[in-house]
């Protein structure tokens, strides 16, 4: 089935406001709360197509994205396997929708499972963080995709303790939630109230209580270890995209499970070249008698320089296109073009000689040789009429 329109899905406009989008999925959320929809899978499907609609429409970034290319600017956002609840970020926003407990709650106790990789059905949320690395790119990189080797500093699992966080592995089940990690907490929400299965927070979930924290690590199970990570770059990408390296984060703590690492891609600034999409634009200077006479030029490509033609009697600014000269589209065969834009460059130092020559020339200057200037005059006479 295709992805639906965000704005279809919110029933909103494109042009509505932070507000108006708000509000609107507030509406949805409500009409397809799954506290409403007891066990009717279409109505979860609409609660969550909705959030989704509403991550990306509350998100700067993501809007910008997706107004200009669709679910494709999208690509990568929420991983690969598209939008999942771990990338809602406003059940906090919607407290009175969400319950206090935010998205874990009411997701623990009403789809009884977990929406969440890595949140067990006891409610852990041992996942560790995500974290962002910048890299850096000039359009040869870019041109051709790259491999690099990174180094970062990732929380893993402490060797002293095994990743335990206990000194001594002496691990004692929680007195609060005798082990299950859950407690059964009563909420007010616009529903009324509500029973609801939260994360025990003696515990915070893990269902254990570690009597002697592990001095290396604090009781946490990890310590920052330098990493060298391998990055594909594929051939093409552009500022702003990222590239998401599933389960390479930080160690969740105490055995927990791994966040990712985000890398952003930025684009450096190139001397010759200014790019537009996959198309690369270039200025090149020739002299007078290279564009009166007609001449052939090296021109600078990304891959190396190419043969490209001046025919005789070329104007200054005149634009050449060589096809395919450009960058890859993303996953693509297919690749831009390189815009010639030729400038033609009058000389601020003469010798004698090029003096007297140029002189010779001027003799020679009449009105009618000079033709896009006698076009227009005849077009100023015409509008004169
Ligand atoms: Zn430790
Ligand atoms: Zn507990």
């Amino acid at each position: 089935m295709a992805k639906r329109d965000y704005y279809e899905v919110l029933g909103v406009n494109k042009n509505a406001t932070d507000v108006e989008i708000k509000k609107a999925y507030r509406k949805l959320a409500m009409k397809y709360h799954p506290d409403k929809n007891k066990d009717d899978k279409a109505a979860e499907e609409k609660f969550k197509e909705s959030s989704e609609a509403y991550e990306v429409l509350s998100d700067k970034d993501k809007k910008q994205r997706y107004d200009q290319f669709g679910h494709a600017g999208l690509e990568g956002a929420f991983g690969g396997g598209g939008f999942s609840w771990g990338d809602f970020t406003h059940a906090g926003d919607f407290s009175d929708i969400f319950g206090s407990g935010g998205l874990g709650s009411i997701f623990e106790s009403l789809f009884g499972g977990s929406p969440f990789g890595g949140r067990s059905r006891s409610g852990r949320s041992n996942r560790g963080e995500d974290l962002q690395i910048n890299i850096s790119l000039t359009l040869e990189e870019i041109s051709k995709g790259i491999d690099k080797k990174i180094k970062i500093s990732v929380k893993d699992v402490c060797d002293s303790c095994n990743g335990t966080g206990s000194a001594d592995g002496e691990v004692k089940p929680c007195h609060q939630c005798h082990g299950s990690g859950q407690v059964m907490q009563t909420t007010r929400s616009l529903f009324g109230h509500m029973q609801t299965v939260v994360a025990c927070p003696s515990c915070r979930g893990e269902g254990k209580i570690i009597k002697n924290k592990c001095l290396k690590c604090s009781g946490e199970g990890r310590v920052p270890k330098t990493k060298t990570i391998n990055v594909h770059i594929p051939a093409g990408v552009s500022e702003g995209q990222y590239i998401r390296l599933r389960g390479q984060g930080n160690r969740g703590k105490r055995r927990g499970i791994n966040g990712d690492i985000l890398v952003l891609v930025h684009e450096r600034e190139h001397n010759i070249f200014e790019r537009n999409d996959a198309n690369l634009i270039c200025e090149y200077p020739i002299s007078f008698s290279q564009a009166a006479l007609g001449s052939e030029i090296l021109c600078p490509t990304l891959s190396g320089k190419v043969k490209m033609k001046i025919p005789s009697g070329t104007q200054s600014g005149k634009v050449f296109r060589l096809r395919s000269q450009g960058l890859p589209h993303v996953n693509s065969v297919y690749h831009g073009d390189l815009y010639v834009k030729v400038l033609i460059i009058t000389p601020t130092k003469l010798n004698s000689e090029e003096k007297e020559l140029l002189k010779r020339l001027g003799k020679f200057d009449s009105e009618k040789k000079l033709r896009p200037e006698k076009s227009f005059f005849s077009k100023l006479k015409e509008f004169f009429v």
